[in-house]
């Protein structure tokens, strides 16, 4: 982004001839000149001269023969030969030169809502086929002015081929709509004006910004919040925040030097920051986690909107319930007019929606928990090249596909839950249009190994592709390598709800020795019943159940536990499709074996725990108990609840968590605290891990260990197992680029295929090499 100019600037100034073009493996320089001048171009280069979202991966030297009477130096046209790598970069939020600009009276794009140039501004979200050009985006309906098109023209200009370039005179406005689409306001600056007045009243404001809608609403009124969820549907998860200082959030919640560093990074994603136990922030904002998620402002709209004294609103996405976020006007005002007061508008349209990405931070180091705006669509570079174009179809819950092409594994952004139909529609279109962004005429399709996921069926369905199964725990440390380009065996630790074991069982708590060759199922939870299959991932009752009888065997009554069915009754009022008034006809269910299958999941044994300690009985949405349950966890307490480790003859090592079981019950039944308990509970299930890890150290002695799955997107049992790995000795490798949850399944699973293929491709060349050599003698 911005290089080549870059590269144009350093070499004019240091009066080198020569060229600079695009090609299939990155950049080509030709360099003409005294050599400690070229010694000085590959220095500045590779300093605060090269543009500030350029990342040179690796620069490589060599000699070419001097071209007699060459006098300048050009931008070559891009060789096209072959197949380029990617040329769309990811949406990036406005740069500090342009918010000069926008404050400066005398600029021509003062306080203008669309300013950027080649260091900043939308990308991805407004591409709509490639070559990357203005043409191919939404941006082709503004005809550039003749201050913008020379800027645009002029390769010393911060301007240079900057795609969406625009000014007030020629580029994209901004209106002010009530929520019937009725015009309160065409003036971009009172509409903008008028919107900050509406939400400083309390009222709800949709604003569209890079990727999609947002519904905004005054963060401190909880009032104006609770509306917020009621129209929205959206009883529980908690809100995003957006304000336009890092002094503000630090009034809420903590920032830490390097959290401060994501806030403002051209990213800005929603960081996810320790809550201040006094803030201001209206309740029904996050209430049951303990984290609120901020981010700065992005667009040059939400610095002026922020300018009209606004000090932090709720901005969450645009959408009915799961639904995708919306990205067009017309379709914002049919389906969010139940729900916002007004509408912010503008035409520049958006033609992919991108979510906002959330960070959070695992030992310290940020760490993605949703991969979308500002990341997407930046490759993950392999250390091969792949012979084939892969794609990769992903999981169904928080879904991302990937797509890979030579060195690169490109990942989407979140899709979401398939089982909605709108979100799997999108899904199927979503990964045609990328199919084409990036042409990948994919010949191989990796999918996950459960018949019944949405991705199986579609990536099954397409016609003449080789098809590839993939384990999911094994795509889930298959990410983890990918990202770390690490190419021999570990231990890898995957822990999550649910994912289809090879073995027809539901897996969830796995110790594998894989690689991206290969794996070996070294151990695992014990399997305990679950009962309800499909209602088992929401309602806690049923994994509670299981894991009593499961720890209680013959033993187990109903009637000794009435006084928990009490404490989850009180929950229950919430959610009317609960079966808790009835906890017998699980148990029958359970006890015949019916609809009931053996799980390893360590996802559900968190909300089994949480409906014990009365959090609540209902996953409203995914890790709702479990994130419940992490946030009551007392500090300070090292105690934790025994668990065995089995090795039967024939069999696999065992976790066994009865002793865990019994222990929760026998402190509530002593009334301890619940934040010990959850405590006790969290420091249990890393002792566990870490021996389980220690025992695979001894036979396979590999020290590298590997953790993935969505259980290790609870911070305080990952912050811990990762101590307790390094004191111990071992290496620890986690998910840092890609999500730890299903989000990084898809690339998971293209990195396996990849290898495969690589490797297939090798033996069938050695296979030829010795038919020549045969053919030959
Ligand atoms: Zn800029
Ligand atoms: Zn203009």
């Amino acid at each position: 982004m911005g290089f080549r100019p870059a590269v144009y600037r350093i070499a004019r100034s240091l009066g080198l001839t020569g060229l600079v073009y695009n090609d299939t493996k990155g950049v080509t320089i030709e360099l003409q000149g005294e050599e400690e001048k070229i010694d000085e171009f590959l220095a500045r280069l590779q300093s605060s001269d090269k543009p500030p979202l350029a990342d040179i991966k690796s620069c490589r030297t060599t000699g070419v023969a001097i071209i007699e009477g060459e006098n300048e130096f050009v931008i070559k046209i891009s060789d096209r030969r072959g197949t380029p790598l990617s040329q769309v970069t990811a949406d990036i939020a406005t740069c500090q030169d342009c918010l000069a600009e926008m404050a400066n009276k005398k600029d021509f794009r003062y306080q203008y809502p669309f300013i950027n140039c080649t260091n900043c501004g939308p990308r991805y979200s407004i591409v709509k086929t490639i070559p990357y050009d203005r043409p191919n985006t939404t941006m082709s309906v503004f005809a550039m002015c003749d201050k913008c098109a020379a800027q645009y023209n002029d390769v010393t200009d911060r301007r240079f081929h900057a795609q969406p370039v625009a000014c007030p005179a020629c580029g994209p406005k901004v209106w002010l709509t009530d929520s019937k689409g009725k015009t309160i306001n065409t003036q971009t600056d009172e509409a903008i004006t008028q919107a900050a007045k509406l939400l400083s009243a309390g009222k709800i404001v949709a604003i569209k910004g890079v990727g999609g809608f947002h519904l905004a609403v005054d963060a401190l009124n909880n009032g104006a919040v609770e509306r917020l969820r009621k129209r929205k549907r959206r009883d529980h998860k908690p809100f995003a925040m957006m304000t336009d200082s890092i002094e503000k959030i630090r009034e809420y919640a903590v920032v830490s030097e390097s959290a401060e560093q994501v806030l403002k990074s051209p990213q800005s994603p929603i960081v996810l920051l320790p809550k201040k136990e006094i803030a201001a922030i209206a309740p029904s904002v996050a209430a049951g986690v303990n984290a609120f998620g901020f981010m700065l402002c992005y667009a040059p709209l939400h610095y002026l909107l922020f300018a009209q004294r606004l000090k932090v609103l709720v901005m969450t996405s645009g959408n009915i319930a799961d639904e995708p976020l919306i990205c067009k006007n017309e379709i914002a005002l049919e389906q969010l007019g139940g729900i916002a007061d007004a509408f912010l508008m503008h035409n520049r349209d958006i033609y992919r929606q991108v979510d906002d990405s959330i960070v959070h931070f695992i030992d310290e180091e940020p760490v993605l928990l949703r991969r979308a705006r500002g990341y997407v669509p930046t490759p993950i570079f392999m250390e091969e090249n792949c012979r084939q174009d892969i794609f990769a179809a992903g999981a169904d819950l928080k879904n991302t596909f990937c797509f890979a092409k030579q060195i690169q594994l490109i990942c989407s952004e979140h899709i979401g839950d398939l089982e909605d139909a709108e979100v799997y529609h999108h899904y199927i279109n979503s990964t045609e249009h990328l199919r084409k962004l990036f042409e990948a005429e994919s010949k191989v399709v990796a999918h996950d190994l459960h018949p019944a996921y949405l991705s199986t069926q579609y990536a099954l369905s397409l016609p003449d592709l080789r098809a590839i199964g993939v384990q999911h725990h094994w795509a889930h440390i298959a990410s983890v390598l990918a990202e770390h380009d690490h190419d021999s065996p570990v231990i890898g630790i995957a822990c999550d709800g649910t994912g289809y074991g090879t073995d027809g069982a539901i897996w969830g708590c796995e110790c594998l020795i894989a690689s991206l060759e290969s794996f070996e199922r070294f151990g695992h939870l014990a399997y305990y019943p679950l009962p309800g299959a499909d209602k088992a991932s929401k309602e806690a009752i049923r994994p509670l159940l299981g894991l009593l009888k499961f720890a209680y065997g013959s033993d187990f009554k109903l009637s000794k536990f009435e006084w928990l069915w009490e404490r989850l009754k009180t929950s229950v009022d919430e959610n009317p499709k609960s079966e808790i008034r009835n906890p017998k006809f699980i148990v029958e269910q359970l006890e015949k074996h019916i609809n009931t299958i053996d799980t390893s999941s360590l996802g559900r044994v968190f909300d089994a725990v949480a409906a014990m300690l009365g959090l609540g009985s209902y996953n409203h949405f995914e890790a709702q108990l479990p994130m419940a349950l992490e946030a009551i966890i007392e500090d300070g307490i090292e105690d934790c609840y025994d668990f065995e480790l089995i090795r039967e003859a024939d069999k696999l090592l065992q976790l066994d968590l009865r002793k865990t079981i019994k222990g929760i019950i026998t402190d509530i039944q002593k009334e301890l605290p619940a934040g010990i308990i959850s405590a006790k509970f969290h420091n249990g299930i890393a002792a566990a891990l870490l021996t389980m890890a220690k025992q695979a150290r001894e036979s396979t002695k590999l020290n590298t260990v590997a953790l993935s799955g969505g259980v290790f997107c609870n911070r305080y049992l990952t912050n811990r197992l990762i101590k307790l790995l390094n004191k111990d000795g071992f290496s620890v490798l986690f998910n840092r680029d890609v999500p730890a949850n299903d989000g990084g399944i898809s690339v998971g699973q293209a990195a396996i295929a990849a290898h495969f293929m690589t490797r297939e491709s090798r033996i069938v060349a050695k296979r030829r090499k010795l038919c020549s050599a045969q053919h030959l003698s």
